[in-house]
């Protein structure tokens, strides 16, 4: 029997409700599998935690769950606690601390699904952002504000380490090398931003030499042309933090948006726990109604069965889903349906039986 435990921090608003379904695919995985056992612990830490507790986690918080496999998010925030606290008193630590430098954020568009691009099909979307999740434009290395002076400025540090780039850039390598088209986009800007970009596109080609895939450098703005005129070129795109960024949430808009998409906030050497979580946010303006679409939370856990090195089961997780969209009428509000979040959720584990 193989034993994983996972941490759960369902969070606020929509994020415990997704989480529930997603935690009935999790039990389905072992069910369909056999030998696999997932033992989860809860954590309620949010933002009722924060406003009873004033901090978001306990201070022993991260040694907490260290001593768990993966992590399974869902979403914080609430009205009541400004948004840079959940943010920063809790994903950023996990991200940081657990050396999460790899964000993956699939753009795939599913069967049963139409594109907001109608001309591109479902081969067309069909590709990977690996976003560095450490350093870069979002490092928060303090910065210099001249308030008051003749000249108001305002300076922040964007901080490339060899190091930092190197690892996001072998790993994206080692993904594209994986995959069929054997490519590799990288996004750059070192026309304007001379100093980091040029630095990060010589160890793209020094890290390249290694590797039987093709490299195709972008500027950053061409690039997100790209993602609407000629996506089907994509196959694994790498990116630094904020153009990563932003790239995931345009790529995540052209397969339909927010409720569907997931990501993995990797530590692809497994000395730390990963974390896995939807994109969309704790969503209040419609929580509490179970009308929340579960599909990024459950599509997070099929990203976490690749991490745990089975990706058969992440494949069915993906399969079921698209047999649900296509082959049954059950939709969520967001999907213009008028579905709840458990009859999706239930429909997805009773097809992950049927094919599992
Ligand atoms: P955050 O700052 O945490 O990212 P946000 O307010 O920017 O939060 P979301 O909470 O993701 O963004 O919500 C944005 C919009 O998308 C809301 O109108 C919300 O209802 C909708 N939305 C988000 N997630 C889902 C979902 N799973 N199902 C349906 N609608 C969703
Ligand atoms: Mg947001």
């Amino acid at each position: 029997m193989k034993t994983y435990s996972v941490a759960v921090i369902p969070g606020d608003g929509i994020g415990p409700e997704v989480v529930n379904e997603s935690l009935k695919v999790l039990k389905a995985m072992e069910d369909v599998h056999g030998g696999l056992k997932f033992v989860t612990k809860e954590f309620d830490w949010n933002c009722s935690y924060y406003l009873k507790n004033g901090r978001m986690m306990p201070e022993n918080g991260l040694e907490q769950l260290r001593e768990h496999d993966v992590i399974l998010f869902g979403a914080v925030g609430d009205p009541a606690v400004p948004d840079h606290v959940s943010v920063w008193e809790l994903i950023l630590p996990i991200r940081k601390q657990f050396e999460q430098y790899v964000n993956l954020r699939p753009v795939k568009l599913l069967r049963g699904l139409e594109s907001p691009l109608r001309y591109k099909s479902h081969q067309d979307l069909d590709f990977v952002v690996v976003r560095e999740n450490t350093e870069g434009e979002y490092s928060n290395s303090g910065g210099l504000t001249h308030e008051g002076t003749p000249y108001e400025l305002a300076v922040q540090n964007n901080i490339f380490t060899r190091y930092g780039s190197e690892r996001i850039i072998k790993y994206a390598y080692n993904l594209a090398a994986k995959r069929s088209k054997k490519r590799l986009t990288v996004a750059t800007k070192s026309n304007a931003i001379n100093y980091a970009m040029p630095f990060w596109d010589e160890i793209v080609k020094e890290v390249g030499t290694n590797y039987n895939v093709e490299t195709q450098l972008y500027h950053i703005d061409a690039l997100a042309a790209y993602f609407i005129s000629r996506p089907e070129e994509f196959d694994v795109i790498v990116a630094s933090n904020l153009f990563g960024d932003i790239l995931s949430d345009l790529g995540a808009a052209t397969v339909g948006g927010l409720g569907l998409t997931p990501s993995g906030n990797i530590n692809p050497e497994k000395k730390y726990p990963s974390m896995f979580e939807p994109i969309h946010g704790s969503a209040p303006d419609i929580a509490g109604k179970g009308i929340a679409n579960p599909i990024a939370q459950i599509w997070s856990i099929s990203l976490m069965m690749d991490h745990l090195q089975m990706p058969e089961l992440g494949e069915l997780i993906v399969n079921a889903i698209e047999e649900v969209l296509e082959n049954t009428a059950i939709k969520t509000p967001d999907l213009g349906g008028k579905n709840s979040t458990e009859d999706m959720g239930n429909a997805i584990v009773s097809q992950i039986y049927k094919l599992g």
